[in-house]
């Protein structure tokens, strides 16, 4: 289901504007219909108060969890097997960050209405990676979402739907679009998702992060979402500083149509890279489209100053392949002075893929050579990636046990 379908049913049922967003702000941010001067009762035209019973279960449908693992290994609440065979202390190279509760981090198997599977991660700190699709075209031999291809698009509300999963268990401030999929092969579903959470749901806009392997078409539409005043603003604005957040924020009003609040809602972007070298990276992201690494980040650069946010480049540590000093002296050549964070997230090791993890002490050389040479360089914490690394294996494993997942056309929803 796509939000405008949910609109749809809203206005059908005699929703107005002011209707709908109640709604939506109730079932996004999982709180009641009721405001203290306004009871939904007294607020809501009598058709929607009849309606909305099955309208919420329509949206309880949508997404329901299957699973769920901690990443201390605590929780199972399924018979599939747990991905997670060894504590993340007996891991080579594993140093855990003192500041990241373990506790707070889990998988979630979530199925849809169809008996699709996807995944979703709480993360650290109140974030949440979501998944865009069923599978994923891009085939990155280093994750096992791409394994199999694209299953299905996920609609916008059923993206919406797995932070509400989400915060049916806890809150959730950081939403990441970095699950299973590639957002730029779903685009209008996953701005639907990032508009509504960025109005309705109580996300800020830096904290919505849509991730790409790098996709004119996301450069474009995102570029587009800056109104042409505002951006120019920006532009002007972070020539000097670092644009803040709030000040850019209050430019963006809330507004009743849909069309207008896409143009509103400004997600940060988070850039696969993975190699420097473009034959390297067209064997590591096989099916990403062909640019050239520094259109790629000239483009991204552009979001970046227009934005205030800076790029958060992703870039999957794999032994001998990509850990190299050339790599390391390519990335300053790329990097310097621009506004961007490189995240060196080391593989995590998978059944079936032959790929290693560099040493602990080369990638803490490796982060180190970077920030000394100006680029701001984070290693994951080991907590997120030990349970969130294996994108896709929980539905790899559930889908080998059921043995029965109907393949459906990319597109449908
Ligand atoms: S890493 Fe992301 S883009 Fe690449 S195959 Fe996995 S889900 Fe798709």
């Amino acid at each position: 289901m796509r939000i405008s379908h949910l609109l749809q049913q809203l206005r059908d049922l005699g929703a107005k504007p002011c209707h709908e967003d109640r709604v939506l702000r109730g079932w996004s941010q999982v709180i009641s219909y009721d405001t203290v001067h306004s009871p939904a009762d007294n607020f809501f035209p009598q058709r929607l108060r009849e309606g909305l019973p099955a309208l919420e279960a329509a949206l309880a449908n949508l997404a329901q969890v299957q699973g769920e693992y901690a990443a201390d290994g605590h929780t199972n609440h399924d018979s599939s097997p747990s991905p997670q065979s060894s504590p993340a202390s007996e891991r080579e190279g594993e140093r855990e960050s003192p500041s990241i509760n373990l506790a707070e981090v889990a998988r979630l198997l979530v199925k849809l209405a169809d008996g699709q599977l996807t995944e979703s991660v709480l993360l650290p700190r109140g974030g949440l990676c979501v998944s865009t699709q069923v599978g994923c075209a891009v085939g990155c031999v280093f994750c096992m979402s791409g394994r199999n291809g694209l299953i299905r698009q996920l609609g916008s509300a059923e993206i919406v739907a797995q932070v509400v999963l989400a915060r049916q268990r806890r809150a959730v401030s950081k939403v990441v679009f970095m699950g299973m999929g590639e957002p730029a092969h779903n685009l209008d579903n996953v701005l639907e998702a990032i508009e509504l959470l960025g109005t309705q749901g109580n996300i800020g806009h830096k904290n919505l992060v849509l991730s790409t392997v790098g996709d004119v078409r996301v450069f474009e539409r995102l570029m587009e979402g800056l109104s042409h005043t505002v951006r120019s603003e920006l532009v002007e604005d972070a020539k000097f500083v670092h644009v803040s957040t709030s000040s850019t924020r209050t430019d963006f009003p809330l507004a009743h149509h849909s069309k207008t609040r896409s143009k509103m809602v400004k997600p940060a972007l988070a850039l696969s890279l993975h190699s420097t070298n473009a034959a390297l990276r067209a064997e590591l992201l096989p099916n990403a489209p062909p640019l050239a690494v520094e259109e790629l980040v000239s483009r991204a650069e552009e979001y970046a100053r227009a934005t205030g946010y800076p790029i958060q480049y992703q870039w999957t540590l794999l032994e001998a392949i990509n850990d190299g000093d050339a790599e390391l002296a390519r990335i300053v050549q790329l990097l310097a002075g621009k506004y961007a964070v490189m995240n060196f997230i080391p593989f995590n090791e998978v059944d079936g893929l032959s790929y290693r993890r560099p040493s602990a002490e080369r990638i803490a050389a490796m982060a180190y050579t970077l920030n000394q040479q100006g680029i701001y360089t984070r290693v994951r914490d080991s907590a997120g990636q030990e349970i969130e690394g294996a994108c896709g294996q929980l539905r790899a494993r559930a889908a080998k046990a059921s043995n029965k997942l109907p393949r459906s056309l990319a597109g449908e929803v």
